[in-house]
């Protein structure tokens, strides 16, 4: 079959499952399977039937609800590539957002504790940025393979570590082995329990575990502040991403524990991120005990 009937049997196929992009996503699944031919066989070179056989499968995966980026097996964060598939959150385009807000803050001497970090786009991204040290903190076991495997593909294994830890809970040892951060960065899970009902077929594909954040989604704000507020320097900074209407009750969190926050829109409108600095005030004003 030549690329140009390959190419509409494919959009063919997106197409009637209704998928949106279905022009977008066949020029990914051809790119995906012909590598550096896509770009050489022109529209009448031929494509052997073994290649036809993987791309008609992956198509039909695809018309099936699996997300793009897990058939592609890596999805761009940033400008820099990593690899995902089932068991890791995909990289969203609006956490971005978080890396570039923080980068400010940091330079090639500053640490960087990043929570909740999945495939490590976020800490990767900000060392490779920022040429600071960064640590993500990652409780699934899967998702930390794939951390190591985007240090290890990004070239960035001096600067960014993965380590096992639960950040509700995290252990003694783990917070005895990590030094003091200039900034601590997190995209907890934050859909609530309704949002979790009415997922895009594609997300229900994602581990459930970086997407639930309790009833109301903000589970782990309420308790992330505070457990890791100790490993922050006096003048650090902590910033998270917030779900869809959380960045006015995440501010509120964030400010009883001693924070003064600014919050951040997406390129959609929605205040995504919320940023805070230790206020010294809160320490000086507390009543001094007898
Ligand atoms: N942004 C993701 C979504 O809307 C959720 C990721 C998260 O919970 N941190 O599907």
């Amino acid at each position: 079959m030549v690329t140009a009937a390959l190419k509409k049997k494919i959009r063919r196929i997106l197409e009637d499952s209704g998928i949106d992009c279905a022009e977008f996503e066949t020029e990914q699944l051809l790119k995906w399977s012909l590598g550096e031919n896509y770009y050489i066989t022109g529209f009448d070179g031929e494509i052997d039937g073994g290649r036809e056989k993987t791309l008609t499968e992956a198509a039909i995966r695809r018309a099936r609800g699996e997300p793009l980026q897990y058939i592609l097996g890596e999805w761009d964060f940033y400008g820099y590539t990593f690899k995902v598939s089932e068991g890791v959150l995909i990289p969203r385009q609006e956490t971005e957002l978080l890396a570039e807000k923080t980068l400010p803050y940091i330079n090639e001497s500053s640490t960087v504790i990043d929570l909740c970090s999945g495939s490590g786009c976020i800490p990767i991204a900000i060392a490779k940025e920022s040429g600071a040290k960064c640590i993500g903190v990652e409780i699934s076991r899967e998702a930390i393979n794939y951390f190591n495997e985007n240090i290890r593909l990004n070239n960035i294994e001096d600067n960014v570590r993965a380590m096992e830890g639960d950040v509700l809970n995290p252990k003694r040892e783990l917070l005895e082995a990590l030094p003091k951060a200039d900034l601590i960065t997190a995209n907890p899970p934050y859909l609530t329990a309704e949002e979790m009902q009415s997922l895009q077929r594609e997300v229900r594909h994602e581990p459930e575990i970086a997407l639930y954040g309790g009833r109301d989604g903000l589970d782990f704000y309420r308790r992330i502040f505070e457990r890791w507020k100790p490993i922050l320097k006096p003048d650090g900074i902590f910033a998270v991403e917030v779900g869809d209407e959380q960045s006015g009750p995440v501010t509120e969190i964030m400010e009883s524990k001693g924070f003064k926050c600014k919050a951040f829109r997406d390129y959609g409108g929605t205040e995504r991120v919320v940023l805070g600095e230790i206020q010294e005030k809160t320490a000086k004003q507390r009543p001094i005990s007898p």
